[in-house]
């Protein structure tokens, strides 16, 4: 492929992929599965490997979520909420911790926790007090939806720790609030909703908070974003601190010091995945010491001491198909 074919075949990927993003992340309603999403976007960023001087800022390889909506006043992200890189096999997950090794020059421990298919959430607390919860959004800019995380009965309206602090985790729809809701729905013939997610986070960008109290949904905290006087020397003690301070963190985490531990984790949630009562599509993988996180830093879009492993969809063959005849 020479540079004009290149460049013809990128712009038409990307500008596909700035319309799922938007379907996705501001309508809360996408065209496509996440398998068909995933796909062009490693398709891109395999072209933009290939000739690297094509690769825009504005690309969406480049960039996190969506534009925040207009109705919700925007908050900013001091610590930009990132998203992360994916691995879809073992091979993947081989080579993130080979390249952490090699960076760190040091042996590595991991956590390793289930990655909870919702929305990413941002909550403050200023003087033990909630004072603020907001959307991801574009990453720096989300949106204020402090009265709809009210009605969520499991985030803590005071903790015991008055420094500043802003914790970071994932709202979501449990199987049995989604259920009961597409249920009412088609019986009201109001269109159901697509998946969990789409009905999480089409819950909590609604301006009536009475809405989002109706609608049931529940939140893992799994990390902390602005926090000056924090102290703690590992991602596994900050886990432990936030469920000290009441927060909700999900108990299916692991600390492992090998890669074997790591992909057998991997493999037990693989299968045992339909028992959990709430939806997830991968495995995190999270570099557990904080200096060593430091040391590995971020690209544009993702913390190179993270990584999701995304399980595999269903009905991703069949829709792959479809791509290479639509693209
Ligand atoms: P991502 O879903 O690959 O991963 C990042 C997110 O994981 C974080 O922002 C956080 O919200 C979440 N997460 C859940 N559990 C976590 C945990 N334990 N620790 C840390 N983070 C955790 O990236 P993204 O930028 O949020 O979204 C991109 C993905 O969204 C795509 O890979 C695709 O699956 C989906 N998508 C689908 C469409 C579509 O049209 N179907 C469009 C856009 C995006």
């Amino acid at each position: 492929m020479d540079e004009q074919q290149a460049q013809e075949k990128i712009n038409i990927l990307s500008d596909k992929l700035r319309q799922y993003n938007y379907e996705y992340h501001v309508l809360d309603h996408p065209s496509v599965s996440d398998a068909v999403y995933d796909q062009k976007m490693q398709e891109l960023r395999e072209l933009e490997e290939q000739f690297p001087e094509l690769i825009m800022t504005d690309s969406p390889t480049q960039r996190v979520g969506g534009e925040p909506l207009e109705a919700f006043q925007k908050v900013q992200h001091n610590v930009p909420m990132l998203s992360l890189g994916n691995a879809f096999n073992e091979q993947d997950l081989r080579d993130f911790t080979r390249r952490a090794s090699q960076h760190t020059g040091k042996p590595i421990s991991y956590v390793c926790e289930l990655k909870i298919d919702g929305l990413a959430i941002s909550l403050t607390y200023e003087d033990g007090r909630f004072v603020r919860g907001a959307t991801r959004g574009d990453g720096t800019v989300g949106e204020d939806i402090t009265s709809n995380l009210k009605t969520i009965r499991s985030i803590p309206l005071k903790i015991k720790d008055t420094e500043k602090i802003e914790v970071r985790g994932e709202a979501f729809m449990p199987h049995k609030s989604f259920l009961a809701l597409n249920e009412a729905r088609e019986k009201n013939e109001e269109e159901p909703f697509a998946n969990p997610r789409n009905a999480a986070a089409g819950s909590l960008r609604q301006l009536d908070p009475k809405i989002a109290a109706k609608r049931n949904l529940d939140i893992f905290l799994y990390g902390v974003g602005e926090w000056e006087t924090g102290t703690l020397a590992s991602h596994s003690e900050r886990l432990e601190y936030l469920q000290e301070l009441g927060f909700k963190t999900n108990p299916e985490w692991k600390r492992c010091d090998t890669i074997e531990e790591v992909i057998e984790f991997v493999e037990y949630w693989t299968r045992e995945r339909p028992q959990l009562n709430y939806e997830i599509d991968g495995i995190v993988i999270k570099i557990d010491d904080l200096q060593q996180q430091e040391e590995l830093g971020f690209t544009a879009k993702s913390p190179r001491w993270a990584i999701a492993y995304k399980f595999p969809a269903e009905e991703a063959v069949t829709e792959l198909l479809d791509i290479e005849l639509s693209v």
